[in-house]
Parts: C-alpha cells; structure tokens; sequence
C-alpha cells in the first residue's frame, strides 16, 4: 500500500522521477540520487513497509530475490571490484528515508570513498559470551 509522505513511494507511482534500473509487480530498482560510487542503486519493495522490523518475510524475500540479478548487472558493466549491500535501520543507523531499502554499491578501491572495514574487528569475546548473546536472541525469535 501506498504511503502518502513517502518520498519512495511518490517515486514508485513516478510522481517524483527516478532514473530506473529495473521493475516488477514488487520490487523497484533506481540510482541512489547522491551516488556514493557511481552505480550506487536502491532496490526496493513496491508494498510500503517503513523498515526491516515491519517487514513481512514474503516481502522480504520478493525484495532481496532481485538483488543478485542487479548486482551482477552492475558488475557486469561497471566491473568493480566488488559490491557492498546496506541497508539502514532508524536515525542511529543512518535511516533516511522511512520505506525499506537495499543500498547496492560498488567498489573500485581503497578510496573510491565508501568505507566498510568496520565491518571487522578483533574479536574481543569468549565462546561463553557469544554463546550468551546468540541465546538471547535466539529466545526472541518469535
Ligand atoms: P538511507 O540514508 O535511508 O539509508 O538512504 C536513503 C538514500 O536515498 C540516500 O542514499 C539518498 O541519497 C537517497 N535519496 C534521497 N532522496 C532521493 C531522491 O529524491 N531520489 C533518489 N533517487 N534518491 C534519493
Ligand atoms: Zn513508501
């Protein structure tokens, strides 16, 4: 369903234009307007859902179904070096804009001004830590 204040939604509807990578009954495609790469594409799902906590598995899986087949066409004609997915969650995390998205962006090198690596760190808890956190969630999971 349609959003009313949903700049992604206006774009769907094509009341606000895009340039458009791919479309389908659910899922739509479109250059992030401040390319962090160039190539820098959001995927998102056609049904309004606000973030990854709102969002039903169906959706979740038609949404993320299309990603391999966009990030292998960016790789196929823009031939980075590799391709990193993101997607944000509320403000602390860099949300945005409130209608689910997949970031696809490609990497051309060390400085081609996205930065991942934080992504890794030494490790810096026991088995028994770990054990204790993934059991948390684990019994959350509903
Ligand atoms: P977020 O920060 O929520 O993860 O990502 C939102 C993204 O939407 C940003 O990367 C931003 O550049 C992009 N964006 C914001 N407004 C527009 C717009 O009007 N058109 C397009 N194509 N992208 C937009
Ligand atoms: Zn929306």
């Amino acid at each position: 369903m349609k959003h009313d204040d949903c700049l992604f939604c206006k774009i769907i509807d094509g009341e606000i234009p895009s340039a458009k990578v791919y479309e389908d009954d659910h899922v739509y495609a479109f250059m992030d307007i401040s390319q962090v790469t160039t190539g820098h594409t959001l995927v998102i799902p056609k049904v309004h859902t606000k973030d990854i906590y709102e969002t039903p598995a169906e959706v979740a899986s038609e949404l993320f179904s299309r990603v391999p087949k966009i990030a292998r066409a960016i790789k196929k004609v823009y031939k980075p070096a590799g391709i990193n997915l993101l997607n944000n969650n509320e403000i602390m995390a860099g949300q945005s804009v409130f209608h689910l998205h997949i970031h696809i962006i490609p990497r051309y090198g060390d400085e081609d001004g996205f930065d991942s690596k934080w992504i890794t760190r030494d490790n810096e808890f026991s088995t028994e830590e770990l054990n204790e956190i993934a059991d948390k969630i684990h019994g959350a999971i509903e």
